[in-house]
């Protein structure tokens, strides 16, 4: 494998912009490079022969932040947690969706956010973040962080949210040492938005030359179709990677998204902490990218069946889904400017309690009774006693999050088909 450089990599014909989709079976790879193979070799290796002790001498200048790289120079291969060619390759691709300089690639979603979280904080740092939040995320912020000394606080995502964070920033020991706000919209499992743009404008009233205060989006409900963070002002992207990109249920890895200064920083991270995919990973997740718009154009179009069935359904009590917001929604702003489409998440709360809830879930067949969300097959859960369980109760009340709400995500399965378990499943309730 020849060494890879950004400018080899054409994304245009005749000038017109390639669509990432169009570029995501050749973009970053070229066959010459591995006798011929259309697809990339699973590179299996550890460790890289350097042509000359010159050639290792440069690549670990690049790696270690020594010297600024000459135009077009990349880092060459060194050793498998710095860099592997699949992980690159699959890096290369992540960033046409969302737009950005650079990406990393990570063991895990929660690899990810905890590099990216040790990478900008420091003892004394506070992160502002939205709620609720993934749970894994929760307990880093606040049972892991407190232990280095940083702090976290929560403010709602939903409707009154930005004011909170307004009011938050108006304490001066919060607005002097906040180094991070960490937002994910739409939150799991309410559905509910954060405005991304609103975020990034309290924050560049608080920012100074000397101290940043990054913005950084779990994007991984949307994205990387239908919300691109960085387009509203966001300084970083995060991904689960087990969800949508790899999106077969079948692996689990994380991504990161953002500048290459804030990249170089986040890769060192990466590096001494060893949090990187390994190569096996890589090349699953370059196979899924290929489907990427594919799954989630179908899951979001199934989407839309399915929640308009739930709304219409009399054991239904209320439906949580971004395409049902109406004009006088204060969030349909929201949702209008920062979301290209509702995605494949849907929660409602049935008519009833826990009882009726598991009855429900007890008797679906078609949609299988697991957390975990973005695979090519329907799944659903019981927030309450499962993914949100070790939410305080107190605040899962006030997040909707009750005994009577069921979570789906919605596969590539055919519409009629999900409908008809749904319905086989109602009337066993
Ligand atoms: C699953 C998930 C994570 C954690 O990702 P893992 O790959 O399980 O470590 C983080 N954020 C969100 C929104 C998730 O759904």
């Amino acid at each position: 494998m020849a060494r890879r450089k950004k400018n080899m990599h054409s994304t245009t014909i005749e000038g017109k912009q390639l669509r990432p989709e169009s570029l995501m079976m050749t973009y970053g790879y070229k066959p010459e490079w591995s006798e011929g193979a259309i697809k990339s070799p699973i590179f299996q290796t550890s460790t890289f022969a350097f042509k000359s002790a010159e050639e290792g001498k440069a690549f670990f200048e690049l790696a270690y932040g020594l010297r600024e790289a000459e135009p077009n120079e990349k880092i060459g291969m060194i050793y498998s947690r710095l860099n592997n060619p699949d992980l690159e390759i699959l890096e290369d691709r992540l960033t046409l969706w969302d737009k950005s300089d650079g990406a990393a690639v990570f063991a895990s979603g929660m690899a990810a956010i905890a590099t990216t979280f040790f990478t900008f904080l420091k003892p004394g740092s506070i992160i502002i973040h939205s709620e609720p939040v993934y749970g894994g995320t929760d307990y880093l912020l606040k049972h892991i962080l407190p232990e280095f000394g940083i702090k976290s606080y929560g403010f709602p995502a939903g409707k009154t949210g930005i004011a909170a964070l307004e009011k938050l920033f108006k304490k001066e020991s919060v607005a002097a040492n906040t180094a991070m706000v960490f937002i994910e919209t739409p939150a799991n499992p309410t559905n509910s938005l954060v405005d991304i743009e609103a975020v990034a404008d309290v924050i560049a009233l608080h920012k100074t030359k000397k101290r940043q205060i990054l913005l950084a989006v779990d994007n991984t409900y949307l994205g990387p179709l239908w919300q691109h963070p960085l387009k509203h002002r966001a300084d970083l992207v995060l991904y689960s990677a087990t969800k949508y990109i790899g999106g077969h249920s079948d692996v689990i890895a994380g991504v990161c998204l953002g500048s290459n200064p804030l990249m170089t920083q986040v890769k060192i991270y990466r590096t001494i902490m060893g949090t990187m995919a390994d190569p096996w990973t890589g090349w699953l997740l370059l196979r899924s990218m290929e489907t990427l718009k594919l799954r989630m154009t179908a899951e979001m179009e199934a989407a839309r069946y399915v929640a308009d069935f739930l709304a219409k359904h009399p054991k239904v009590e209320r439906v949580y889904y971004l395409g049902h917001l109406t004009k006088d929604d204060s969030q349909y702003d929201v949702y209008k400017r920062q979301c290209l489409a509702p995605g494949g998440m849907i929660a409602f709360d049935i008519v009833g309690g826990e009882a009726e809830a598991f009855r429900f879930l007890n008797n679906l067949s078609l949609f299988r009774l697991a957390v975990s969300l973005g695979g090519t097959e329907s799944l659903a859960e019981h927030p309450a006693s499962m993914t949100h369980s070790d939410v305080d109760p107190k605040e899962r009340q006030k997040m909707n999050i009750t005994d009577k709400m069921i979570r789906l995500s919605i596969g590539v399965e055919h519409h009629e088909d999900l409908i008809a378990d749904l319905k086989h499943a109602f009337s066993a309730v």
